[in-house]
């Protein structure tokens, strides 16, 4: 597959620098220290300046950032032993709704000081599959790039109830990237991007550059379990998010923050990292249907 797609591969990323409407989605485990799983203050004010600069470049840019329930976890001085042995619904809203607080007031230290103004977006599946709250949600987002913000989005976890939870940012970005016509849906994350096997349990696992196309080979290649503790977001819902973004005309790049946030101006400019997945209009699809049957 990477051979075989190798040209068309560098052809599409040719591109991603004339993507205007960027959405990056960042995942706890890219915010986190992984030995203590506290907050990594320099991860996230690389990620601040990295998102300036790329709106200094004249794109809008949209955060979706995950880590309320970490952040509170962490101000509430649970360890992450407790944490996950009473990891019941009370405590993690609890845990979301001081996080998310605490998250976005560092969010707005860092961003101000790339001189930034940033909101807070908090939503849930509803919010989407509603057609007005939809609306309302789109006429907002628009709003605030008009007025040259950047929008912070996450799930409205301290309310959320079980049958209306997205639950994973992965697909909320990807919803957020169709609501807000995003052209390009940048999912930063603990891992390199898609491999045709779990590459942890087998070692002949190959990497893929680009999918021009996802179908069924592709789904399946999805593993439901990232293995790390701080997020939700396995292999599996990053392949629904792709199918949400490139279905509604946005491509998707899955990649790592392993060696730091620069990879976002590297995704951003064309470069061969992570997985891309080419957007592929579709005409048929709807979106609210899709999301109910996540
Ligand atoms: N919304 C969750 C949080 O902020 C994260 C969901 C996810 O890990 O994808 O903690």
């Amino acid at each position: 597959m990477t051979a075989e797609h190798s040209s068309d591969n560098e052809i599409y990323r040719q591109h991603l620098p004339e993507k205007k409407r960027i959405v990056v989605k960042v995942g706890s485990s890219s915010l986190l220290h992984s030995q203590t799983q506290r907050l990594d203050y320099h991860r996230i004010d690389r990620l601040a300046g990295e998102l300036s600069d790329l709106k200094n470049a004249g794109k809008d840019v949209i955060l979706v950032s995950s880590g309320a329930a970490a952040a509170g976890r962490e101000a509430l001085g649970l360890s992450s032993d407790v944490y996950r042995a009473e990891i019941g619904m009370n405590i993690k809203q609890a845990c979301a709704a001081v996080g998310q607080a605490r998250l976005i007031q560092i969010y707005q230290k860092f961003f101000s000081e790339y001189n930034q103004t940033c909101a807070q977006v908090l939503m849930t599946k509803n919010t989407v599959a509603n057609p007005s709250s939809r609306e309302n949600l789109q006429n907002t987002m628009e709003e605030l790039l008009r007025l040259g913000v950047i929008p912070i989005v996450n799930e409205n976890d301290s309310v959320a109830v079980n049958e209306f939870i997205v639950g994973d940012n992965d697909n909320l970005s990807a919803m957020v990237a169709s609501v807000t016509h995003a052209d390009l849906l940048i999912l930063l994350s603990d891992v390199e991007g898609l491999f045709t096997d779990d590459p942890r349990k087998n070692p002949h696992a190959s990497f893929i550059e680009c999918v021009p196309h996802l179908d069924d080979t592709f789904l399946r290649m999805g593993k439901k379990s990232t293995g790390s503790f701080a997020g939700t977001g396995g292999m599996d819902t990053k392949l629904h998010a792709a199918r949400i973004a490139t279905a509604s005309g946005c491509d998707m790049v899955i990649c790592t923050t392993a060696r730091g946030m620069g990879i976002i101006r590297d995704v951003a400019t064309g470069k061969n990292v992570g997985t891309l997945f080419v957007a592929c209009p579709d005409a048929n699809f709807r979106l609210d249907d899709y999301i109910r049957q996540l």
